[in-house]
């Protein structure tokens, strides 16, 4: 085989309290991307606008760490299709990572587990994060929902309920270049007792609500007391988006990652598109347009179990 295709999805991490720790992948967008063998040297093709440089391209980094750590002596063409719009909280760098692992895992029949597979994924987001982290990448190549378990690194993944449903709004803004190092940077150092024992109580009804596929459970628990209030400023008209979503009969609203997309979780039958426009709404009284898009959980690059 000389050359390989994989597309990987979108992805939401932290559903509010499981910040670094969660991800849920979402059939909003795909990255695609092939790789080809060449004679030498590592290349990247692509139209969008991102990195083309492979020490500071996602998926870069990921085939410059697996060509050294598995002895490849033929050098590789990446090329890219951008489906998920890059910096806006969704999971594009770790997409292109995600696809580009599982890719490369085919291209070479390495057969890497789950676990691997996002290992190298989670390295590769050193070119966009500035740091390893797995959240997206986890929920990118597996699909569903993760929770990261690390040292050792250990993801689980569960199957989420057929009718849970997102409707997730991204702002027209101009997001900075390094957003994810950015709004990583305005989070507490130490938090308070109380704070964590209100995150970890959500976080846990959380992972019961994905256990039992109860997207009520999930939603209602949707709730941060200690990024969410740090971050929350960065995007402007925050506090209506979710104030308004909520009314229109969101279960839960938090910030999409690092943002600026806000996410609203909701089942099948409720009225999505009223969340959807009331969510625009909400971004319009802060005089900023934005795309909304309704949305479910989507399967995995890899479409492993683990
Ligand atoms: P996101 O939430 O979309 O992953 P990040 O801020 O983590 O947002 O990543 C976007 C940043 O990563 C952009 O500055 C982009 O230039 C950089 N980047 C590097 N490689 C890629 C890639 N393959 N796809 C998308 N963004 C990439």
């Amino acid at each position: 085989m000389k050359s390989i295709s994989v597309k990987a999805p979108s992805s939401t991490a932290n559903l509010g309290p499981g910040f670094d720790v969660f991800g849920l992948a979402m059939d909003a967008f795909y990255d695609e991307v092939t790789l080809t063998k060449t004679k030498n040297g590592i290349t990247i093709v692509t139209e969008d606008n991102i990195p083309t440089n492979p020490e500071n391209n996602t998926a870069g980094l990921v085939v410059k760490n697996m060509i050294k750590k598995f002895k490849i002596k033929s050098g590789i063409e990446i090329k890219i299709k951008k489906g998920v719009p890059a910096g806006f909280g969704m999971g594009s760098s770790a997409a292109s990572a995600a696809a580009t692992a599982v890719a490369f895992d085919k291209l070479f029949g390495l057969k890497l587990d789950g676990n691997s597979l996002i290992e190298f994924a989670g390295y590769g987001e050193k070119a966009s994060a500035g740091t390893v982290h797995y959240d997206n990448v986890a929920a990118s190549v597996l699909g569903g929902f993760v929770i990261v378990k690390t040292d050792p690194l250990d993801v689980i993944r569960i199957e989420p309920p057929a009718n849970l449903r997102m409707c997730v709004a991204v702002p027209k803004l101009d997001v900075p270049k390094k957003k994810t190092k950015v709004s990583r940077g305005v989070i507490p150092k130490n938090v308070k007792l109380t704070d964590s024992v209100l995150n970890i109580s959500n976080a846990s009804a959380i992972v019961a609500g994905f256990m039992k596929k109860d997207p009520e459970l999930i939603g209602n628990s949707i709730k941060d007391v200690i990024v969410e209030p740090a971050r929350q400023h960065m995007i402007p008209g925050y506090a209506k988006v979710k104030e308004n979503a909520l009314k229109a009969g969101a279960l839960g609203v938090t910030i999409s990652g690092a943002g600026p997309s806000i996410i609203a979780f909701s089942q099948k039958s409720a009225n999505l598109k009223k969340i959807s426009l009331a969510m625009s709404k909400g971004f319009s009284s802060a005089n900023v347009k934005c795309q909304t898009i309704i949305c479910k959980p989507s399967k995995g690059a890899a479409n492993k179990k683990k």
